[in-house]
């Protein structure tokens, strides 16, 4: 485990070929340097992460991106200019610097600048990174050191501690690639923020709902089970009258609930506080940690509440939906 301020030893191990994990202001990343095409491999290996699932690249600036992409189109810069750096990945046709490892043999290569301050210092430093999350293929994403450790120790040459994750779930994703701009993955930048910057985007349908077996995943990411717990997710959806009644009715010694803070006096089954309930930035900084903290305490199943779907909302429900299997047990009958 590094210190933050230990980012020469980490841009070492980097230029090296080596792994790092290192922090960024959605959750931690599992990094190597991105024009290396055996560094990257390795990332696969330590995640046991599908070979056909690509890899999103960090950059320290925005001119960086011009090495990575063969085209750089006006609505792209655009994205660029108002969200950069921070949590928004686009995605481009790629440049021939771009390892097929990285693109996991796609034509096209997702690219973020992360507002994390130790990131974009290490990428200096060393290159462009590419870094999905530091968690083990499946599991819920990592959001401080501690997790990454948990998931990778022995697995990866060293872990960056920079503190806890800002946003707590993955940057949001638009490709950019094809002739309407689509939404592939909800994050802390909304679908309503990108439509008011660049006009039409289209979300897809798999941000939602399961894939259709028939169906070619656009983000090869959304066909494999993710963020799932050990223990049994299963989502509410009624108000907080009806939600607090029926976790109370369980009788299970093993089941918890995710529940808001205005809810935690009305509850008697163990709680997980996951923020207010209108308060969606805590509820995806604590959404993975409650989930991680659910299986440390052992419990086997856990109850919460089914998300919204508009703004903010819909990062929380795309992932907790999956964490749930797409399951929601309506309590409005
Ligand atoms: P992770 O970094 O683990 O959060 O995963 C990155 C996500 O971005 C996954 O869902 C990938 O499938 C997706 N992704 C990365 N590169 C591309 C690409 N070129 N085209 C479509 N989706 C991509
Ligand atoms: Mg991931």
């Amino acid at each position: 485990m590094l210190n933050a301020d230990d980012i020469e030893t980490a841009a070492d191990i980097i230029k090296k070929g080596g792994l790092v994990a290192i922090p960024t202001e959605t959750v931690y990343g599992l990094a190597a340097d991105a024009l290396n095409g055996k560094a990257v491999s390795k990332i696969f290996k330590a995640k046991g992460r599908p070979a056909d699932n690509p890899l999103i690249i960090h950059i320290a600036d925005t001119s960086q991106i011009n090495m990575l992409v063969s085209d750089f189109p006006e609505k792209a810069r655009t994205l660029a200019k108002k969200f950069w750096p921070g949590p928004l990945t686009v995605i481009l046709p790629k440049s021939d610097l771009v390892p097929d490892e990285v693109s996991a043999g796609l034509d096209t290569v997702a690219v973020r600048c992360p507002s994390n301050i130790t990131a974009r210092q290490l990428i200096k430093l060393s290159s462009p990174l590419a870094a999905p999350s530091a968690n083990r293929s499946g599991r819920p994403s990592p959001t401080n050191a501690q997790h990454v450790f948990d998931d990778m120790n022995g697995r990866i040459d060293a872990i960056l501690n920079g503190g806890e994750c800002d946003v707590g779930v993955e940057s949001t994703v638009i490709t950019l690639a094809d002739s309407t701009p689509r939404l592939l993955r909800p994050g802390k930048i909304t679908v309503e923020q990108l439509r008011e910057t660049i006009g039409e985007v289209i979300v897809d349908d798999a941000v939602i709902n399961p894939l259709g077996a028939d169906k070619k995943a656009a983000s090869p990411g959304m066909k494999y089970k993710h963020y799932s717990p050990k223990a049994n997710v299963i989502l509410l959806k009624g108000g907080r009258e009806l939600f607090c009644k029926y976790v109370n009715k369980q009788v299970d010694k093993n089941a918890a609930v995710l529940c808001y803070d205005e809810e935690i006096e009305n509850i008697t089954i163990p709680y997980i506080s996951v923020g207010r309930s209108n308060d969606y930035d805590t509820q995806a900084r604590k959404l993975f940690s409650s989930l991680r903290k659910a299986d440390e305490y052992g419990f086997k199943t856990v109850y919460a509440h089914c998300p919204g779907t508009e703004g903010e909302e819909l990062a929380i429900y795309n992932r907790i939906i999956r964490a749930a299997g797409f399951e929601v047990t309506n309590l409005e009958g």
